[in-house]
């Protein structure tokens, strides 16, 4: 077993913004911070085309600038921020540690920020496309379907979200949701009717995705009927699955996976918390997000001047 020897104060499992604004508390603080991240800083958000309901951006602001931004900050506060999948935590007392496979890091406090990710819709096809037309990001894989035909699956902020992007690029846009309601915005929805590109396919669900080599079409049923959707591209965007894997038999989580954590964010072990997205709860923004990082961090300094005394 390889060791970093140091003792962190607050290890952070997790780059996107509620783990990067608990690096800037926790910096700020004094602690010696670590932020764990597997792949690109900044999470989901950084995939995100345009933020345009986090305060102090009038006009919105791109997910990868304003990441950028947080993560300057955290830095500029020492923390530090390396590269690693986090593979499993484990609990030596007052040392928790944290495992990336043989590398161990050694921390008073660990905090799991490590979000969420795209969930898979499960129906025949979407494997065997995926990379070959099935995307579940239009801000990255948009402009690779320039004067296409786009199906995009889902209801929620998300799939409005990214429709508008993929409006600017795509010839066509076919908006497949099981229901006629939309669990998204009113702002996102009034802006997408307004779109000419769009055809609503609503109280439909999606039976396969088919093609050859790449997607050539989508088969919904329809109120009862089949339809075929020619189309070169389907985006889905049905929620999201949390990243826990590495918690599992270890911290309490919700059916779902998400991380259960008290209303100051303590997880179910002393000394593990949790914050943003990967926490078990009904409102996932950046804005609540960074919110969490800054209250984990507080929760941590209360525990720490408990243990101290
Ligand atoms: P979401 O709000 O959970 O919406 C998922 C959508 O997919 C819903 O319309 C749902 O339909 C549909 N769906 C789920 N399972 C399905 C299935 N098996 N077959 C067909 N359709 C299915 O997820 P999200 O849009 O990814 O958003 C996740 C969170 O991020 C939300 O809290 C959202 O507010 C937040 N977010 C915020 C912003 C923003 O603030 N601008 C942007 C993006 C995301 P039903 O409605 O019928 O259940």
């Amino acid at each position: 077993m390889a060791d970093t020897k140091e003792l962190y104060d607050m290890i952070i499992v997790g780059g996107g913004p509620a783990g990067l604004t608990a690096a800037i508390y926790g910096g700020r603080a004094g602690l010696k911070t670590l932020v764990l991240e597997r792949a690109m800083v900044g999470g989901q958000a950084a995939n995100t085309h345009l933020i345009e309901n986090y305060p102090g951006f009038p006009e919105g602001i791109g997910g990868w600038d304003l990441m950028q931004l947080f993560l300057a900050q955290a830095q500029r506060y020492g923390a530090e921020v390396v590269t690693s999948t986090v593979t499993a935590l484990s609990d030596m007392g007052n040392e928790k540690l944290v495992h990336c496979g043989d590398i161990v890091y050694r921390s008073r406090a660990v905090i799991v920020a490590s979000g969420a990710g795209p969930r898979p819709l499960g129906v025949p096809g979407e494997e065997d496309f995926s990379g070959r037309g099935v995307s579940y990001c239009g801000t990255c894989d948009g402009p690779l379907f320039r004067d296409k035909t786009v199906v995009v699956i889902g209801g929620g902020n998300t799939a409005f979200q990214e429709l508008i992007f993929l409006s600017r690029f795509v010839k066509k846009i076919y908006l497949v949701h099981r229901r006629s309601e939309f669990r998204a915005q009113r702002v996102l929805v009034d802006e997408a009717r307004e779109n000419e590109k769009l055809e609503f396919c609503l109280e439909a669900e999606v039976v396969s995705i088919y093609g050859s080599n790449v997607v050539e079409g989508v088969k919904i049923r329809q109120k009862g009927e089949e339809r075929d959707l020619k189309a070169d591209g389907v985006f889905i965007f049905v929620g999201h699955s949390p990243h826990t894997e590495f918690c599992q038999n270890f911290l309490a989580l919700d059916e779902g996976g998400f991380l259960l954590a008290d209303p100051d964010l303590r997880a179910s072990r002393p000394g593990f918390y949790g914050a943003g997205d990967v926490v078990s709860k009904d409102f996932f923004q950046v804005a609540t997000a960074v919110g969490e990082g800054a209250q984990v961090t507080h929760s941590i300094l209360m525990d720490f001047q408990v243990q101290d005394q």
